[in-house]
């Protein structure tokens, strides 16, 4: 049960195009939540956990994809 009523709510994380991170197919969360103002690009403010673990494995991907490109020979 929760003691507040008012306890301050999950901010999740945006994509690249406005959704929330941890439902990125819905387009009317996403539209409430910028109303609410909980959710946020600033990947910092970010405290909903499976946002997080999204912004993570995101930057694990797209390092992992440099990497890649990097270890690719020249010749
Ligand atoms: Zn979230």
């Amino acid at each position: 049960m929760p003691r507040d009523s008012r306890q301050k709510r999950d901010l999740h994380g945006l994509n690249e195009d406005g959704m929330i991170l941890c439902n990125p197919r819905d387009k009317e969360a996403a539209h409430r939540a910028e109303m609410e103002g909980i959710a946020t690009d600033d990947r910092a403010a970010v405290t909903c956990r499976k946002c997080e673990a999204l912004l993570y494995k995101r930057d694990k991907t797209r390092n992992e994809i440099q990497d890649y490109g990097r270890s690719k020979p020249f010749t």
